[in-house]
């Protein structure tokens, strides 16, 4: 049988059956995920021992950090940590298919890796509900399926340590971009719309999805990067415990109205934040949101009905000093990684994004719709600003426009 031989970051596998997933375009996804854990891997030991200044490295060894890859294929990805991500205490490499799993078997070996990566035969399920048990869970779960996540979320929300890290992969953009609204529902209890901010919306909609299935358990999660690239969506969250804070979840979503004639987009937070000029806390920042219209009214720009979306996340999609903290680690690091350039460029981007401002416009949708010629998107920036609103893009599309400035001015 024909073995193909590939070489992504410090690991080389060997690949003989085209029936074991391998997919090079992913490569940006592994890189960055390596970026993200490599960072977060100190926070998380410091946090553990209670510490908030930095830990000498004999003491990082005191914390274990094991991290669980359910849906492994060809191991690439827990060999790359393993090699590439320091101070891991144990990373397991699970795949049901059992041509799979020889596969990680054979790769563990020829990378010199069994020390650090164990693999193992199970359904992804399974596997995470025999950790639930608060001593047994991973301090980070990979979830990187084909398609839809939200089958193996119920078992990762429980499995994941206090303060550790879930990293999640959707694929599944048709669904979650509004061509099968109802799908999306089923799936990940939201319905989605077609819209030009679709991948920041899908986005939104998976967080949302994570939150709910954490919520059942008194968790609920803190976004710290979440990533729309080529075909899918990655979001980075970290799960926490306590009621108090679950009962904040309805105000970090909201429904979503979309007019079907000039396609403006009002949002309505579920549930109502108490002003409080004192309290400042991320997750419950106060969003600049015009008036949503009440149920059956029509479009005040252009008297069409309303479709209706949702729910999504509204709160915060990144956390900003930690990806501060993770283009910082690209930048001093660039030699690691084979995508660094494109990591650079989207964290950029990610930083300089409104973090109060959910979702954005297109461009050159908005001005069809007003039927005038479009202009530059840097002049156009100026013209929102110079009215005194903020404007930034969005990582997610070149020609977004991301400003509080309302759909009307009265
Ligand atoms: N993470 C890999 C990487 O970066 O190269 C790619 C994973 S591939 C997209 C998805 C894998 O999930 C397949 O190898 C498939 O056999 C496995 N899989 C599907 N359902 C599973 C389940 N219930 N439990 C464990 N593995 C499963």
């Amino acid at each position: 049988e024909k073995c193909k031989s590939i070489i992504e970051g410090l690991a080389e596998i060997r690949v003989k059956s085209n029936k074991v997933f391998y997919n090079p375009v992913q490569e940006f996804n592994r890189d960055l995920s390596i970026a993200v854990l490599s960072t977060y891997v100190k926070e998380y030991k410091e946090q553990k021992i209670g510490k908030t200044k930095h830990l000498k490295d004999c003491e990082l060894h005191d914390v274990p950090f094991t991290i669980l890859e359910a849906l492994s294929a060809t191991g690439l990805r827990s060999i790359r940590y393993a090699k590439e991500i320091p101070n891991i205490t144990k990373i397991i490499a699970n795949d049901l298919s059992a041509q799979a799993v020889d596969t990680i078997k054979e790769n563990i070996t020829y990378n010199s890796v069994g020390n650090l990566v164990d693999a193992s035969h199970d359904d992804a399920c399974m596997l995470m509900y025999k950790h639930k048990n608060p001593r047994m869970r991973f301090a980070a779960i990979d979830l990187d399926p084909y398609g839809c996540p939200s089958i193996f979320l119920d078992a990762a929300v429980q499995s994941v340590q206090d303060y550790g890290i879930l990293c999640v992969t959707a694929t599944d953009m048709a669904i979650l971009a509004g061509n099968s609204p109802e799908t999306c529902y089923v799936k990940y209890g939201a319905v989605s719309l077609k819209t030009k901010c679709c991948h920041e919306m899908a986005l939104r909609i998976l967080l949302q999805s994570i939150e709910h299935h954490a919520n059942r358990y008194s968790r609920y999660i803190e976004p710290l990067l979440s990533i729309s690239a080529d075909f899918y969506i990655r979001v980075f969250v970290r799960v926490n415990t306590g009621a108090q804070q679950c009962k904040k979840t309805t105000s970090k979503l909201s429904m979503v109205y979309q007019c079907v004639g000039c396609d403006t987009i009002t949002l309505q937070p579920l549930g109502a934040t108490k002003p409080n000029p004192s309290e400042r806390n991320p997750g419950q920042l106060k969003f600049c949101l015009p008036a949503a219209p009440s149920v059956g009214e029509l479009c005040l720009h252009c008297n069409q009905r309303h479709r209706l979306g949702g729910p999504i996340w509204t709160a915060p999609i990144h956390n900003m000093p930690f990806v501060t903290r993770v283009l910082e680690y690209v930048t001093e690091n660039p030699h690691l990684f084979g995508t660094a350039k494109r990591i650079a460029g989207v964290l950029s981007m990610v930083r300089e994004e409104l973090p109060d401002v959910p979702l954005y416009h297109i461009l050159d949708k908005l001005f069809g719709r007003v039927h005038i010629q479009t202009m530059p998107i840097l002049i156009m920036r100026s013209a929102i600003l110079n009215a005194g609103y903020r404007v930034s893009f969005s990582h997610a599309s070149k020609l977004s426009i991301k400003t509080d400035a309302p759909a009307r001015l009265n």
